[in-house]
């Protein structure tokens, strides 16, 4: 029930209606007996700096932040985790002592998630598809998770300011399958059927054995890890990254450990319509 003493967490994006952080977060509060809602904020870009301000001024815990102001939201911050900084975007904001705090919690959910899934990054050979800001932060977790590499394949390598990184040329793409150890597709070509074809001509015949495939999509199954499976892969989707993501927001916020398992099964359930 909501009450005098409720504090208050949001996420915000533009849009932001189909967000499930809500649904992850009231089972999170509840499961723990925190006094604690999450409110979805839909936020044009040219009113982030109030929305944030606001967050700020009411005192409230904090907010997730999704596309597309993670770049901007880390702009407004008072202090910057060494993550945020390095990534150059938070999407993960902390109110304390009316001082606002970025964090980035991709990169770390990313490899909660390998973990969970019971993939080490530990001296194994990456490759991710694309180069933006998912990319960036993979690729950040990757290698404090102590990764020995990491090849990153763009479409537009030349506009790639963070990395080096390769051309996505049939090449490029079959030497770097060959020596990996986990595939990591990066762009939203899964999100969507008119993209199928490109994904379905990556050459997963080039990749060894025990190679494993990753996809941030969590929504849907993808083509991509459906083929990866029939050849033997091991796979992780994206779901894994939203809830560690989310839950890593929660230890920021509360100081008390993410239920994790509450958090699983309320994510599901509004994912899946259960
Ligand atoms: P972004 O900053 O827009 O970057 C997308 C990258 O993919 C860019 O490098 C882009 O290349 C590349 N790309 C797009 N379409 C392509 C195509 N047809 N062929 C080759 N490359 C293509 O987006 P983002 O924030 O990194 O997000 C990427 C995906 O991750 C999205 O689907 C997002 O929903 C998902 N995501 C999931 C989670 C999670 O918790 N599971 C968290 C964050 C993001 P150009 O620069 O050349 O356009």
């Amino acid at each position: 029930m909501i009450t005098g003493t409720t504090r208050v967490a949001a996420v915000i994006g533009w849009p932001v209606e189909h967000s499930r952080s809500p649904q992850m977060f009231e089972a999170a509060f509840a499961a723990t007996g925190i006094d604690a809602v999450m409110i979805p904020i839909g936020v044009p870009h040219e009113s982030l700096a109030l929305v944030v301000g606001a967050l700020r001024a009411m005192r409230a815990l904090g907010a997730s932040v999704t596309l597309p102001h993670k770049l901007a939201a880390a702009a407004l911050c008072d202090e910057l985790s060494p993550s945020a900084r390095e990534i150059g975007a938070a999407n993960c904001l902390r109110v304390e002592g009316g001082r606002l705090f970025g964090h980035n919690t991709d990169c770390h959910g990313f490899t909660d998630a390998l973990a969970a899934g019971g993939f080490s990054p530990e001296d194994k050979r990456c490759v991710i598809l694309g180069a933006g800001g998912a990319a960036r932060a993979i690729a950040y977790g990757l290698r404090a998770a102590d990764a020995a590499a990491i090849d990153v394949i763009a479409r537009r390598p030349q506009r790639v300011a963070w990395t080096t990184a390769r051309p996505w040329t049939a090449i490029e793409l079959r030497a770097s399958f060959a020596r990996a150890d986990l595939l990591v597709d990066a762009t939203p070509m899964g999100l969507h059927d008119s993209d199928a074809d490109a994904l379905d001509s990556l050459p997963l015949d080039a990749l060894r054995a025990g190679a494993w495939v990753s996809t941030l999509v969590y929504h849907r199954a993808t083509g991509l890890l459906e083929r990866a499976k029939q050849r033997g892969h091991s796979t992780i989707d994206g779901r894994g990254m939203l809830l560690h993501q989310g839950a890593r927001a929660f230890a920021l916020w509360t100081g008390t450990t993410p239920p994790i398992q509450a958090m699983q099964r309320a994510l599901d359930g509004a994912l899946d319509g259960t």
